[in-house]
């Protein structure tokens, strides 16, 4: 169990926690408009529509716990597999945040980690394959980047 002082909080996180705040929202797929403060996850919840899961729509954080299936210790695997990703096209800057300072992602690969978190979705759909390879637990970051090396020989990007 963490404590207080060592607690970290993962920006892909659960809406449910007691904790949960709103890290930003899905303006357009595959983007995320990061919030200027934290908004508590159960004053959105509320607006979001019955029939739309709410982690497709908002981002959420969370404490990082030990009992993460991402979690090797004091490690995030998710964001092995997500530093694997490309990094967004306009990374000149980092985004602007409020869960940096207690961010487990910017702990652990600083600005790499920010490069990429807009393209992450919480909960990815069935057809999203590059989405369910980098979620899975089991993926390795080297699959990662086979699959993202493959995709844009195949459009022919790379
Ligand atoms: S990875 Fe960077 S942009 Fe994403 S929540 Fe953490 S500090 Fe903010």
């Amino acid at each position: 169990m963490d404590s207080e002082d060592t607690m970290t909080w993962c920006p892909s996180g659960r809406a449910d926690a007691a904790e949960s705040v709103v890290l930003g929202v899905h303006a357009t797929p595959g983007q995320l408009t990061y919030l200027a403060a934290p908004i508590p996850a159960r004053d959105a919840l509320s607006l979001v529509p019955e029939d739309i899961s709410p982690t497709r729509v908002l981002r959420f954080a969370s404490h990082c716990v030990s009992g993460c299936g991402n979690r090797e210790g004091s490690h995030c695997t998710l964001m092995d597999r997500v530093a694997a990703l490309p990094a967004q096209a306009d990374s000149a800057s980092v985004p602007r945040c409020h869960l940096r300072p207690n961010c487990q992602w910017w702990r652990q690969s600083g600005v790499e980690a920010c490069h990429r978190c807009p393209q992450v979705v919480t909960t990815v759909t069935v057809d999203d394959d590059l989405g369910n390879l980098v979620s899975n637990p089991r993926t390795t970051p080297e699959e990662v980047a086979v699959a993202v090396g493959s995709a844009a020989t195949e459009s022919g990007t790379d």
